[in-house]
């Protein structure tokens, strides 16, 4: 019996996606292209996109928030596996990166689900609060500054109906949380983030070693 995650050595990875990862060649496309950026390594891995969209299939989710959105790999992740009449509701500060995610959603016929909004994701999020959207998603994916986990999170909370499910993204962020040592702002964030959750009875909670480490809560 096996205790513990298996580790994936390059084989391995390149194996477990060559029997599982389907990714529609306009999600490739995009891959390839953020591969050139210089701050592509933010990008959530393909499987992670995959297993995304098999949970929007999974609970049938109609609207999502998504906080983080760079060039786009998660929001198209995630508009694709939508219903037509599905929504995204996507939050970044940045234009430039995110002019090439607009331009994807539009390639693949997905930008009349998209909302995006430019800004600073904790006003968009509580713009939202204020116009009376309030338990009304079904899905959040967090995944901009680290030091605003907790305050996403929180907002999310508000924002997503009852059985909505959060997703977190870079919660083991490269094994820097487990390393005392390590006390940057961002890793301190999120060490402080995880044992946070850990305690939340507002929570159902899984954290996965998927790309970056994911964790899971549905919200009670
Ligand atoms: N989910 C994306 C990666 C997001 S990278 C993907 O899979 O490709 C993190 C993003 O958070 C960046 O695009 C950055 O511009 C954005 N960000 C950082 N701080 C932010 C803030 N305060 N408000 C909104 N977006 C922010
Ligand atoms: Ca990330």
């Amino acid at each position: 019996m096996s205790r513990q995650s298996i580790n994936l050595t390059d084989n391995l990875y390149n194996y477990l996606l060559s029997v599982s990862l389907r990714e529609v060649p306009i999600l490739q496309r995009l891959r390839d292209e953020t591969a050139d950026h210089p701050l592509g390594e933010m990008q959530i891995a393909p499987e992670q996109g995959q297993f995304f969209a098999l949970l929007v299939e999974l609970i049938g989710a109609r609207n999502i928030l998504e906080i983080g959105v760079f060039t786009g790999y998660s929001s198209l992740s995630l508009a694709l596996a939508l219903p037509q009449d599905g929504r995204l509701v996507a939050c970044d500060n940045d234009d430039e990166s995110t002019q090439t995610a607009r331009a994807y959603w539009a390639e693949a016929g997905v930008a009349d689900k998209v909302d995006f909004h430019l800004g600073a994701a904790l006003d968009t999020l509580n713009c939202l609060l204020d116009e009376g959207h309030a338990e009304t998603f079904d899905m959040a994916f967090i995944d901009a500054d680290k030091e605003n986990y907790h305050h996403y999170y929180e907002k999310c909370l508000l924002l997503l109906r009852q059985g909505g499910l959060i997703l977190i993204d870079n919660v083991l962020w490269s094994g820097r949380p487990a390393d005392a040592a390590e006390q940057d702002s961002a890793t301190s964030a999120i060490r402080e983030f995880n044992q946070r959750l850990y305690v939340d009875d507002r929570v159902s909670l899984s954290m996965l070693p998927l790309a970056d480490g994911v964790t899971l809560a549905v919200k009670c």
